[in-house]
């Protein structure tokens, strides 16, 4: 007994409400260490008392065996004076560590042993909606305050039941210690209520599931926010869905019973199958089967997504795939408060019923989209099973808050090396979508105890996350730098790759303020996060109307033929005024912004006047692609030591084809080619001038499934080593990361009152 010692362990990372306390407490038990452990708002501490040996034992577990969704990053032992002659174990009260707070972890699919129970007539949660265990469940969306313990979420007013305190309390039970959990004895239930917001007798689930069969639209409360959802294969109902939802021609997702039912829809390889069957549990774009109508997505893709809540479960005991979209009027949130829920289906947006349960949702979460390209996550949208676990930055940067784009506006806190990446709240001109990144900026700063010392912002004087971030400063006193819009990207991306070096940006998005004040969007920058050059970019097109063109394409179709001299072949509507706007390059604001041009090549090859989103021409273009290896030739010219792709001579060709007859599918597909060579000439450029080799993609172009693998594997045939998003998204979802990169390492605009 002489050896007998006391050490005091603080860990941090993702160890609470992922059964991380149970687990101490097993492992003390087995090497027979006393002492107790603890949730704080940092993390996890723990005192063990016992032999040498045992202790080094318990060190070497401790990593090897945590839980599966327990996510350990760092750990602090130091000795304690004198052992105390503790022998047992024990778990005590929770405390607050002034300062500090722990990870909180995302939520978790339903596990297979819930699973298991869910199915089991004799198990006492048999079909129950809510049931939960330490390794599932709902977390960051019922979470209030910190440290997680079950008063801090929004099951505090259910009080557990003899049985489950038993269960809670048991270290040898799944639910000890399970903060969510409950049964049908003392948990919450499900209801259905009527399009009015009636309550409906009978099984909730089963009167849901004869609605959406007879056709109508129910809408469903899940983790982060409602979801409608119907039949996907009557082309009237989705029709009708999306008339409600107003204007919306998006991609819709469809929620499977299992991978099975989703490969009647698409191919799925082993690893998708892996994505959709994770615990995190994304929508995963897979490429759809022929045959396939275009109602549900015009694209090749279709996201596919599997049950991650019971109710989901259940609901699909009816059904073998169901379309499960957010419920949300055009660009507002996803309806997540059950006051304001109720009344936008009773008027603005009607439902054939409504599947919900009285359980608040705190933090409001989208689900997660996202594509496997070559063995990694690619995302579109990190949220739901991702938020609110931190993107590890390459280095520290303590107290930075980066506001973010505007239209897919998103921000970015930081920590140490912990960056907490909101997901994309939406388009900021919507008030409703104001007021909520508003708030929740101020919750994340709370939530994880971050005191912003240092704002960053986009460069674009007229965004209202500038706004917000220039009142803060103003009223706070804080340091605020503007950053360039690409070359947050050209940031965000060697973070999310873990690149500190000079290296050589290739950003092609649809719009960006750049520092001429001109709108960019196919832009080569090379530099590092101190500082970035313009090197290539391509030659402007005048916009008649500016923003108008977004969705109105026809007009952008309408300045390349004008550049081109031949503006009398426009099929623009309105295309002499047009003529006459540019003429006098009135409201004609010129852009290098790359999604223009893809959307103006669709209407040229289409006809099409108008698309419904931003990016939408971009989309279908890619999805008419057909087969065609050839590309029409590039060059640039120079302007001010910058390199511009010119686009004359390609859309000249490609107007020549199209007069001979050459199907419009062949050109879309040469059409893309031309800019993979495009690619390779604007790095090659910037090479010449630097010297530099690697390459990081990023802007919401290289979404683009067709373009992506083509520009990775030609950079790579030229000599450059090429890096794409893995962490982050590619579109203006990740800016707040390049921006926070920027501000932590000195670039950037700094910026004080008065602005300019
Ligand atoms: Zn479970
Ligand atoms: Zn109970
Ligand atoms: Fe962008």
């Amino acid at each position: 007994m002489a050896d007998r010692r006391r050490v005091r362990l603080e860990v941090e990372g993702i160890v609470q409400g992922v059964g991380f306390r149970p687990f101490l407490h097993r492992l003390a038990a087995r090497l027979h260490l006393g002492g107790w452990c603890r949730n704080t708002t940092a993390g996890v501490t723990l005192e063990l008392e016992g032999d040498a040996e045992d202790l080094a034992a318990f060190r070497a577990a401790l990593r090897r065996e945590a839980p599966p969704l327990a996510v350990i990053e760092r750990v602090r032992e130091t000795p304690c004076p004198s052992p105390l002659g503790e022998r047992a174990f024990r778990i005590l009260e929770s405390e607050r560590v002034p300062g500090r707070a722990a990870l909180v972890s995302p939520d978790i699919a339903t596990c297979p042993d819930c699973l298991r129970e869910l199915r089991d007539r004799r198990d006492r949660r048999y079909r129950y909606p809510f049931l939960n265990c330490t390794n599932c469940g709902p977390r960051f969306t019922i979470l209030r305050r910190l440290p997680y313990d079950r008063e801090n979420t929004s099951m505090a007013p259910w009080a557990m039941c003899p049985d489950c305190r038993r269960e809670y309390g048991n270290i040898s039970d799944r639910r000890y210690h399970a903060q969510p959990d409950c049964c049908p004895v003392c948990g919450p239930r499900l209801s259905f209520l009527d399009g009015a917001g009636r309550p409906v007798e009978g099984d909730p689930v089963a009167r849901a599931a004869e609605r959406i069969a007879a056709g109508g639209i129910v809408a469903v409360k899940g983790l982060g926010g409602y979801h409608l959802a119907c039949l996907p294969d009557r082309p009237e109902i989705v029709a009708e869905l999306r008339r409600r939802k107003r204007r919306d021609e998006r991609p819709l997702a469809v929620l499977c019973r299992d991978v099975a039912a989703a490969r009647r829809w698409c191919h799925i390889s082993e690893e998708e199958a892996a994505r959709l069957t994770s615990p995190r549990a994304p929508i995963v774009l897979l490429e759809k089967r022929t045959g396939l109508p275009d109602t549900l997505s015009e694209t090749r893709e279709l996201g596919i997504l599997l049950p991650y809540t019971p109710v989901h479960h259940l609901l699909m005991d009816h059904f073998d795939a169901l379309v499960l979209t957010s419920a949300n009027l055009s660009d507002a949130p996803v309806l997540c408060d059950d006051a304001e829920a109720l009344e936008t289906f009773r008027h603005a947006l009607p439902v054939e019923g409504i599947l919900t349960h009285p359980r608040e949702i705190v933090n409001r979460c989208d689900d997660s989209l996202l594509r496997v390209f070559r063995g990694r996550d690619y995302f579109f949208r990190r949220s739901r099973g991702y938020a609110p676990q931190p993107v590890e930055l390459p280095e520290a940067a303590d107290g930075v808050l980066a506001c973010g784009a505007e239209q897919k506006a998103s921000f970015c806190l930081t920590r140490g090396r912990e960056a907490f990446l909101s997901a994309h709240i939406g388009d900021l001109k919507n008030l409703a979508v104001l007021e909520h990144y508003r708030a929740q900026i101020a919750r994340f700063q709370d939530r994880f105890g971050i005191a912003a010392t240092r704002l960053a912002c986009d460069l674009h004087p007229d965004y209202l996350s500038t706004d917000y971030a220039r009142a803060r400063s103003r009223a706070e006193g804080l340091p605020l730098v503007m950053v360039q819009h690409h070359h947050a990207h050209m940031a965000a991306c060697m973070a999310d790759n873990r690149l500190t070096g000079p290296c050589i940006g290739l950003v092609w998005d649809g719009t960006g303020y750049g520092s001429d004040g001109t709108t960019w969007g196919a832009e080569c920058l090379t530099g590092d996060c101190e500082g970035a050059v313009r090197r290539a970019s391509m030659r402007p097109i005048a916009l008649p109307g500016g923003d108008r063109c977004m969705q109105e394409i026809g007009r952008v179709a309408h300045s390349l033929l004008w550049d081109l001299g031949c503006p009398e072949r426009s099929d623009c509507p309105n295309g002499a005024r047009l003529t006459q706007m540019l003429g006098a390059g009135l409201n004609c604001p010129p852009s290098s912004g790359m999604g223009r041009l893809l959307d103006g090549v669709y209407a040229l090859l289409t006809g099409r006047q108008t698309v419904s989103y931003e990016g939408q021409g971009a989309v279908l273009l890619e999805a008419m692609a057909g087969r065609d290896e050839s590309a029409f030739p590039v060059s640039f010219y120079e302007e001010r030591g910058l390199a511009r792709l010119d686009t004359r001579p390609i859309l000249a060709a490609l107007l020549e084809e199209l007069d001979k007859g050459v199907p419009a599918e062949t050109l879309a597909a040469r059409f893309l080619n031309t800019l993979v060579l495009a690619a390779v000439g604007q790095c090659r450029a910037a090479r010449e001038q630097t010297g530099l080799r690697h390459v990081v993609l990023s802007g919401g172009v290289f979404q683009n499934r067709y373009l992506l693998p083509r520009v990775m594997d030609a950079l790579e045939e030229a000599g450059f080593v090429p890096h794409c998003h893995s962490r982050v998204a590619a579109n203006d979802e990740g800016l707040a990361l390049g921006q926070t990169m920027i501000a932590a390492k000195g670039g950037g605009i700094p910026c004080a009152w008065p602005y300019p």
